[in-house]
C-alpha cells in the first residue's frame, strides 16, 4: 500500500503544525511520498511566503533594497527550525536564494523556493529523503506540463527512494529555468506523485474537513459530502467549489486513484472521497453538490427557419472563437439560439460581436442580456432517481423566482439552472432546502 499526501501552506505555516503534519505522516506508514506548500497563514492577517517571494521579486524589479523586507521570510523558516529543534542550518540556503532575487532570477523562480525551503526542512524533520522538484517535473517550451517525460522521469527516481519530500508547485523549463503551476499549484503536484508513485491513495491535507454540499457562505451549515466522483466534482469545482485545484484531478483520474481530502486539524474526520465511480449515492438526498455562480450573460440570436439552415451554429460559434471567447452553454430553441458566456469575457467586444452575427449569419435580430447567475445540480443519484429536474424547478418557483434557462447535461449528472442574479442566495437556498430536510 502506497499513499501519496500532499499538506498545504495552511497545515505547514508554523512549527506547531510541523508537529500535526509528522504525526499524521508517521502513524500510518504507507503515507511514503510527502508534497508541502509553502508556509502559508498562521492568523487572519498573516502573509503567506509565496506572497512574501511574489513581493520580493517585484521590489527588485522596481530596484527597490529587499534587505530588510526578506528578513521576514528567514525568520518564518528560521523559526520552525528553531521551534521544531532541529539540528540543522538552512542560513546558506537563505542567502544563495536572497542573492539570487537579486540577481532578478525570474518570478516563478522567487515563487517556488517557498516550497523548496519548506521541503528540505520537513524532509530534515521526518528523516525522509528530498527530492528537487525541479528534477522530476517537467515543462514543455510552450509553457504546458509535459506529462510523460515528468511520468517516466519521476517514476524512476520514485524507485530509488523509500520515503521522499517531493515539494510542491514548481518544475523546469527545458532551458533549466524555474516554472510554477497556477496559484494553489501543489494540488497538481500532489496529483502527479501519486500517479508516478502507482499510489492506492492520494491524500490531500488541507485546513478543512472534505467539500460541503454548498457555498457555506450562502447556505447555513450545510452537509459534508463523503463521496464524490471525479465527473462530479468537475461539474461543480467548474462552477467554483475550490478546495482543490481543478486541475489536480487529471493525473490521477487518469490512473484511477482515489483522492481523499483530509483535515489536518481534525485528523480523525474522514473527510471527503473523491473516486473514478460509485454506485451508492445518499437515496434520501440524490444529489451530491449545488454549486453557482454570478456574471453570466446571454447572448439571444433569432432568425426565421433557423433550424434547417446547415452550418448556422458553426458560423455563430466561429465568430466567438474569432474573439476568443468560451461558451458555457448553448440551449436552443426552433428558430433562436441563445449562447451563454462570462460577462467579463464580452469586455470591449459585446458591439463588434453583436455586429458580426447580425451580418455574418444574416440573423433578425440578437441580443445581449447581463445579470444572469448559473447553479449547477450535480448527483450521480439522478440517473435513477425520477422526478429530480422536477423537484428543482418547483423549489426555484415556489421561492417566487423565475428561471430564465434550463440546462441538462447529456451526462444526466447535473442539472443548470440560470435565473437573476440578485434571486441568486435565495434560489441556493431554496434548492438546498428541497434535497437536505
Ligand atoms: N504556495 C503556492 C500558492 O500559494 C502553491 C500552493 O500553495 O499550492 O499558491
Amino acid at each position: 500500500m502506497i499513499k501519496v499526501v500532499k499538506f498545504g501552506g495552511s497545515s505547514l505555516a508554523d512549527a506547531e503544525h510541523f508537529r500535526q503534519v509528522a504525526s499524521i505522516i508517521k502513524a500510518d506508514p504507507s503515507r511514503r511520498y510527502v508534497v508541502p506548500s509553502a508556509p502559508g497563514k498562521r492568523f487572519k492577517d498573516d502573509i503567506k511566503v509565496t506572497d512574501m517571494l511574489y513581493t520580493c521579486y517585484n521590489m527588485v524589479k522596481n530596484q527597490e533594497n529587499i534587505d530588510e523586507y526578506y528578513k521576514n521570510i528567514a525568520e518564518r523558516y528560521n523559526g520552525i527550525i528553531k521551534e521544531l529543534g532541529l539540528n540543522f542550518d538552512i542560513s546558506g540556503e537563505l542567502e544563495y536564494i536572497k542573492n539570487a532575487l537579486q540577481h532578478r532570477s525570474g518570478r516563478d523562480f522567487a515563487a517556488s523556493r517557498g516550497e523548496y525551503l519548506n521541503g528540505i526542512i520537513l524532509a530534515k524533520y521526518l528523516g525522509y529523503d528530498f527530492i528537487d522538484a525541479e528534477n522530476v517535473i517537467f515543462f514543455k517550451d510552450n509553457g504546458t506540463f509535459d506529462e510523460e517525460l515528468t511520468n517516466d522521469v519521476m517514476r524512476e527516481e520514485l524507485k530509488k527512494h523509500e520515503r521522499a519530500v517531493i515539494p510542491g508547485f514548481y518544475g523546469v523549463m527545458p532551458n533549466g529555468t524555474i516554472k510554477t503551476f497556477s496559484r494553489g499549484g501543489s494540488d497538481i503536484t500532489g496529483s502527479i506523485v501519486a500517479r508516478a508513485a502507482d499510489a492506492d491513495l492520494y491524500e490531500n491535507w488541507t485546513d478543512v474537513s472534505g467539500f460541503m454540499m454548498t457555498d457555506p457562505r450562502i447556505v447555513d451549515n450545510p452537509c459534508s459530502i463523503s463521496t464524490i466522483t471525479y465527473r462530479e466534482l468537475r461539474e461543480l469545482s467548474y462552477m467554483g467549489a475550490g478546495v482543490l485545484h481543478e486541475d489536480a484531478i487529471f493525473p490521477v483520474r487518469y490512473a484511477n486513484i482515489p483522492i481523499n481530502i483530509r483535515n489536518t486539524n481534525v485528523p480523525e474526520a474522514a473527510g471527503t472521497m473523491i473516486v473514478a465511480s460509485s454506485s451508492d449515492y445518499d437515496a434520501e438526498k440524490i444529489i451530491t453538490g449545488i454549486a453557482g455562480k454570478k456574471g453570466f450573460s446571454v447572448i439571444t440570436i433569432e432568425k426565421d427557419m433557423m433550424n434547417s439552415e446547415i452550418g448556422f451554429g458553426r458560423r455563430v460559434l466561429e465568430i466567438l472563437e474569432d474573439n476568443e471567447i468560451s461558451f458555457e452553454h448553448l440551449p436552443s430553441g426552433i428558430d433562436n439560439m441563445s449562447i451563454v458566456v462570462s460577462t467579463a469575457s464580452l469586455e470591449n467586444r459585446r458591439e463588434k460581436i453583436v455586429n458580426t452575427i447580425l451580418r455574418n449569419v444574416k440573423a433578425d435580430s440578437v441580443a445581449v442580456e447581463d445579470g444572469l447567475a448559473l447553479i449547477a445540480i450535480v448527483g450521480r443519484g439522478m440517473v435513477k432517481a425520477k422526478g429530480t429536474a422536477a423537484r428543482v424547478f418547483d423549489s426555484i418557483s415556489n421561492a417566487g423566482i423565475n428561471i430564465r434557462m434550463i440546462d441538462q447535461g447529456s451526462s444526466e449528472i447535473s442539472i443548470i439552472v440560470g435565473i437573476e442574479e440578485h434571486d441568486f442566495e435565495k434560489a441556493l437556498n431554496a434548492i438546498y432546502r428541497e434535497f437536505v430536510k
